[in-house]
């Protein structure tokens, strides 16, 4: 498999290089089925790495999805896409670089990033869009994330479905309600994988390869607080099957999770969140953050993860919002698609949207210290008017770099009180036991 080779989503795979593995003699009730090569999980991972198999000439090539559902996370995602020189960014006269799009990834990533495996997915992941516009779908747009317009919005549904089409053309089968639960190793070598279906357990064994493609782990509470303490408060919005159950399997043949350190959460989303949608970027137009205290703690314009850090740990993981009129108007105009920004124009009750005529009557319906918050809010208004900027915690306007920060005095003023939520577990699975689990030659592994 040299071509696209699942490179294009934050993927946590990893391949088990292996020999052909026979059905053993049937000694148990347990059914066993012999498959060419598994694929554990059917989101754009799962079933990319089985169309590129397929493509390039595996036969009989199994994907089990343990939720009725095909999707993952995947179909839950917003679609943003981020490619580098694609034939959108030319028409529209975008100049873009792999070598830019690189140094955007090591700087975002403060150079800690593993160089090598950046230099392979800018190509890989460039291919594995064309593919998608090779069989008719299309980015929506494309925007800016860093300083290049390079983020395609892509319908994440069109896309799982367009990759079941081509599973479907390619005789590739998708069985869902499949629970993978343990990889079956025979001499040093895994020969298979133990599944559960409708109850009943079942055993695939190999001719190839069993390829790990389960997501993260966002909703295993245990191993996320384990990864990261600060994780007890946050919000999770990855999908329900995000249990992190290939990291288990692999981990229990040596396997290591590694980058545990650069897990973070996303910033900042409403109290009662139920997707992409239910996420502001109030903070980046001039709200200030605020604690249960009513007290600043944090850079508003940082990157939202080092935000979201700061808000975990707080006791209970809350922050608030705090705005003014004029903040307000810009919201509307910059996230006129956001449902609850509506809401509030219209003055619905929202239970985490708090308003009032001064910043004292706010604070009193948010449940926060009015006096503290005034106190607060006088302060950051008073050094910026008096031209010193943010000497506490040295915010820098973000929307443009004319801009000045603006001071929050326009009532009616507004409190939302948003949270830390966490989309996917940007942590990964290394092999230690190449040697002892795989015969191949080549890498077969992917450093994830
Ligand atoms: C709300 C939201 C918005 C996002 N927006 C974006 C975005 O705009 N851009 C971006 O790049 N990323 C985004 N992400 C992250 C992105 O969606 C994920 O990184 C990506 O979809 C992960 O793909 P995957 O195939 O590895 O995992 P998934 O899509 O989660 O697929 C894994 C599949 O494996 C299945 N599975 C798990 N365990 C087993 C088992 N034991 N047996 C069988 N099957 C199993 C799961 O049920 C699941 O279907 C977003 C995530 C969320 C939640």
């Amino acid at each position: 498999m040299n071509r696209r080779q699942f490179l294009s989503v934050n993927i946590a795979s990893l391949i088990f290089g292996l020999a052909s593995a026979a059905l053993p003699a049937k000694t148990t009730n347990i059914s066993a089925e012999q498959v060419g090569l598994l694929v554990v999980g059917a989101g754009f991972a799962g079933l990319t790495a089985a169309v590129v198999a397929a493509e390039n000439g595996v036969k009989d090539v199994v994907v089990i999805e343990k939720e009725p559902l095909i999707g993952g996370s995947s179909i839950l995602s917003r679609g943003s896409w981020a490619v580098s020189g694609t034939a959108l960014q030319k028409s529209q006269g975008i100049v873009d670089s792999d070598e830019e799009f690189y140094r955007e990834i090591m700087n975002a990533g403060g150079q800690v990033n593993n160089r090598d495996l950046v230099k392979r997915i800018i190509p890989e992941n460039r291919k594995q869009f064309e593919w998608f516009l090779s069989r008719g779908l299309k980015p929506a747009t494309v925007f800016a994330e860093g300083s290049v317009p390079r983020v395609h919005a892509m319908d994440p549904e069109a896309m799982i479905l367009e990759l079941r089409r081509a599973a479907v053309q390619l005789g590739i089968k998708i069985r869902t309600g499949v629970k993978a639960v343990e990889l079956i190793v025979d001499k040093g070598r895994v020969i298979g994988l133990k599944a559960v279906q409708s109850g009943k357990p079942i055993n695939f064994y190999v001719k190839r390869d069993v390829i790990l493609c389960t997501g993260g782990f966002g909703r295993n509470k245990k191993l996320l607080e384990q990864v990261q303490p600060l994780m007890r408060n946050v919000l999770v919005l990855s999908a329900q099957g995000s249990t992190g159950d290939g990291i288990t399997m692999a981990r229990k043949l040596g396997a290591n999770l590694v980058d545990t350190e650069h897990l973070k959460a996303s910033y900042a989303f409403t109290e009662d969140a139920r997707g992409i949608d239910d996420k502001t970027l109030a903070n980046y137009l001039g709200a200030v953050i605020v604690d249960d205290n009513a007290k600043r703690f944090v850079n508003e314009s940082n990157q939202y993860r080092y935000i979201a850090d700061a808000v975990l740990a707080q006791p209970l993981g809350r922050s608030y919002l705090v705005f003014d009129q004029s903040i307000f108007e810009q919201l509307l105009k910059i996230e006129s698609d956001k449902p609850f920004w509506k809401e509030v124009a219209k003055d619905k009750k929202l239970s985490y949207v708090f308003t009032g005529k001064t910043i004292e009557e706010a604070a009193k319906n948010a449940l926060l210290d009015p006096e503290i918050l005034k106190k607060t809010i006088d302060n950051y208004n008073q050094n910026i008017l008096e031209g010193k900027g943010d000497p506490a915690f040295k915010r820098t306007p973000i929307v443009s770099s004319n801009q000045k920060l603006q001071p929050i005095n326009k009532p009616p003023f507004y409190i939302v009180s948003v949270k830390a939520c966490i989309l996917g577990t940007t942590v990964d699975l290394r092999s230690t036991t190449r040697r002892k689990y795989s015969t191949r030659k080549e890498n077969r592994y992917l450093d994830f």
